[in-house]
């Protein structure tokens, strides 16, 4: 007999993934208390260091219990190092494209056209530019998108338009969908991409809603992960990624270079081996974006090429990524 309790468990009511999102932790203390850690709360810096916390819980419960240099809670818990001043490293990394980006699309390379979808992400990631850019919602107000899909619609060159942010995820499917059907008229874009982090932090963002209009999109569809450690996967997130692909979409990952996280040969060829389990090829490896607050994260290039040149030595060449840092006013990425 299959009681109630039971049936429960065979199919769990899907959780609104919004209402993950409203849940996450953002109380650094609660996310040390969390982890098994609360006597470390003494060291955290003041005022979150000037850039809030938010972490959704089932990210949260991929971290090990008990380890303050778990790979998972160094990326979104704050630290008294973002307190220092480093030179060369800028509040203003991206300053210009905050300017550029007032019309919500940043067409800077070659055939395609980057929109700033939406600046909202479900976890603030320590070393990202976005500490010092909360740009807000607002990019993807209907009228900016109107706008934006006018410059795509007017130069032939962009076969590719990408959906970047923040997190374009962040959005209702609804407003994905209005967006889209604004590409309809555009036949020179065949192709849809999006940089997203949530199939990997809220792999509960991947309903059947969104995945009924990713499939339903007449254009070939890449999504962009971004993943910087293996234990960043789990069940869920491998969940997220198949059904991704059974709506069409190749599946590649870009990561992060960070120090005390993943800047070391086997964690790095871990990682690759663990995003083809996954269905998705690693991209590319980013140096990070010199933003204060992160320095305490930077690998300097001469050991990052030498990382890179490790994984070649262990991995087959397309588990090996690409190894780039982004300049200003470079023509594509900068290949180290
Ligand atoms: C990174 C980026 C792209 C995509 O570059 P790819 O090398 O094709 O991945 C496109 N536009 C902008 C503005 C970018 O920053
Ligand atoms: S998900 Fe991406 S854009 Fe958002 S905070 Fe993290 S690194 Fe930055």
């Amino acid at each position: 007999m299959i009681t109630a309790s039971h049936a429960a468990r065979l199919s769990p009511p899907e959780t609104d993934w919004r209402t993950l999102w409203r849940e996450a932790i953002t109380d650094p203390r609660e996310l040390l208390d969390v982890v098994g850690l609360a006597h470390l709360a003494d060291r955290l810096p003041p005022g979150h260091a000037g850039f809030a916390v938010r972490v959704p819980r089932g990210f949260v419960a991929r971290m090990r219990l008990g380890d303050a240099q778990d790979p998972l809670l160094l990326q979104a818990l704050p630290q008294l190092a973002e307190l220092d001043v480093a030179p060369g490293y800028s509040t203003d990394a991206v300053g210009d494209m905050a300017s550029r980006s007032a019309q919500g699309v940043l067409h800077k390379y070659e055939g395609r056209a980057l929109l700033i979808a939406s600046g909202s992400c479900a976890i603030n990631c320590r070393y990202c530019f976005r500490r010092h850019f909360p740009y807000g919602d607002e990019m993807a107000a209907a009228g900016q998108w109107r706008k934006a899909l006018e410059h795509v619609r007017q130069d032939t060159s962009i076969t590719e338009l990408i959906l970047s942010g923040g997190d374009p995820l962040s959005l209702a499917t609804a407003k994905l969908e209005e967006l889209t059907r604004g590409l309809a008229d555009i036949p020179h874009v065949t192709r849809l991409r999006i940089h997203t982090r949530l199939p990997v932090v809220l792999p509960e963002r991947i309903d059947v809603a969104f995945t009924d209009w990713l499939a339903a999109v007449p254009l070939q569809k890449v999504v962009v992960l971004h993943a910087n450690h293996a234990n960043e996967f789990d069940a869920q997130v491998d969940d997220a990624c198949a059904r991704l692909r059974e709506a069409g979409a190749t599946l590649l990952n870009q990561s992060v270079l960070l120090r005390g996280i993943n800047d070391d040969a086997e964690t790095l060829a871990a990682l690759s081996e663990r995003l083809f389990a996954a269905g998705v090829l690693p991209y590319y490896l980013h140096q990070l974006d010199r933003v204060q607050g992160a320095a305490h994260f930077e690998v300097d290039d001469t050991r990052a090429l030498a990382l890179v040149e490790a994984v070649r030595h262990r991995l087959p060449g397309y588990l090996v990524p690409k190894l780039v840092r982004e300049v200003g006013g470079e023509a594509s990425k900068h290949p180290l």
